[in-house]
């Protein structure tokens, strides 16, 4: 970085675009519990901080890959550009991710910029921090208050599964969904037939042989029940995703450590096409500032999705609005 600077502590009239843009990458960052959460992040955060500080004198924030690296991980024994070059990567595909967070918690904070990575290539390879102007729409001038005693909720987008394969996942957000939805029903109205045929199958050859029952006729039986348990699963889900447009994503549908993320249909708008997206909320509990993490409503508040805060998770239960991103105490 080249910091040109002349003193830390002038004031300034107004806050810079600069650092508008740090400041909301630093508060993204602490309301979604990114912030320690890997290296990559780190580097990100880094140049947020330096931002934050230091953003109405400087336009844009720039690293050499050497310097960051004494800075974020000052005892990795790969070089510079070996240990830059992954993180780079997922950077590139984290801020893609974390755009409507980003932008969300900047109408928040009444800023209008959100920050951007980029890489400059040359020998040697840069990286700046820059700020983005916030496209606004008219409802963003009045966002929706915090209720008292309530909570309003961060959204991050995490990698979708099957990202490993595909780096158009990575993003977490699956477009074209018509396609999607058409052989995920295919794909299930196969099975229900199947699941039918070999009911019927099973029956017709149970009245015919006169043979006493056996371990095998009971372990078909049970994988019979265990496949239509599936299915039957898969089908609710699938219509709840539908009629509701948003549903916590079963577990077998996100990475293990990737918990407590909501899988929402992204209506087709304008230009906009339709899209699956895994998101995870996140937001700080009013009455002990744990983090609050979604989860399913179960018996007590049924067909809901409600927020629930890591240090009381009985007690400190709030509501979650899929629109507005903002919560009530459910506790009174
Ligand atoms: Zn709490």
């Amino acid at each position: 970085m080249k910091p040109n600077l002349q003193s830390s502590n002038l004031l300034v009239p107004s806050e810079s675009a600069l650092t508008q843009a740090g400041k909301v990458a630093l508060t993204f960052l602490e309301d979604t519990g990114l912030a320690e959460r890997n290296q990559a992040v780190q580097v990100f955060r880094h140049m947020a901080q330096i931002a934050a500080e230091r953003g109405h004198e400087l336009s844009n924030i720039e690293f050499e890959t050497v310097a960051l690296k004494a800075i974020v991980a000052a005892n990795a024994v790969k070089g510079a550009s070996a240990w830059m070059s992954p993180l780079w990567k997922q950077l590139e595909d984290r801020q893609e991710s974390w755009g409507p967070g980003l932008r969300a918690t900047a109408i928040h904070m009444g800023y209008r910029f959100t920050p951007k990575l980029r890489k400059l290539h040359g020998s040697p390879a840069k990286y700046q921090l820059t700020a983005e102007p916030v496209e606004m729409d008219p409802g963003d001038l009045h966002p929706t208050p915090t209720p008292d005693g309530g909570i309003r909720y961060t959204p991050a987008a995490v990698a979708a599964p099957g990202a490993v394969i595909s780096a158009g996942l990575r993003g977490g957000v699956v477009r074209h969904t018509l396609p999607l939805v058409a052989s995920t029903s295919a794909f299930l109205s196969v099975a229900i037939l199947l699941l039918l045929f070999s009911a019927w199958w099973m029956v017709v050859t149970g009245l015919h042989t006169n043979s006493p029952l056996s371990t095998a006729h009971v372990s078909y039986a049970a994988m019979w029940c265990v496949a239509s348990w599936t299915v039957w699963g898969l089908f609710k889900f699938m219509s709840q995703l539908a009629d509701l447009g948003i549903v916590m994503a079963p577990e077998f549908l996100v990475p293990f450590k990737e918990d407590h993320v909501t899988l929402e249909l992204q209506p087709k708008d304008g230009d906009r096409k339709g899209a699956f997206a895994f998101v995870r909320y996140t937001a700080t509990c009013p009455q002990c500032q744990g983090r609050v993490l979604l989860h399913d409503g179960g018996e007590e508040f049924k067909d809901r999705i409600v927020g629930r805060c890591g240090n009381s998770p009985r007690e400190h239960v709030f509501s979650f609005d899929q629109k507005l991103h903002i919560g009530h105490s459910m506790r009174g």
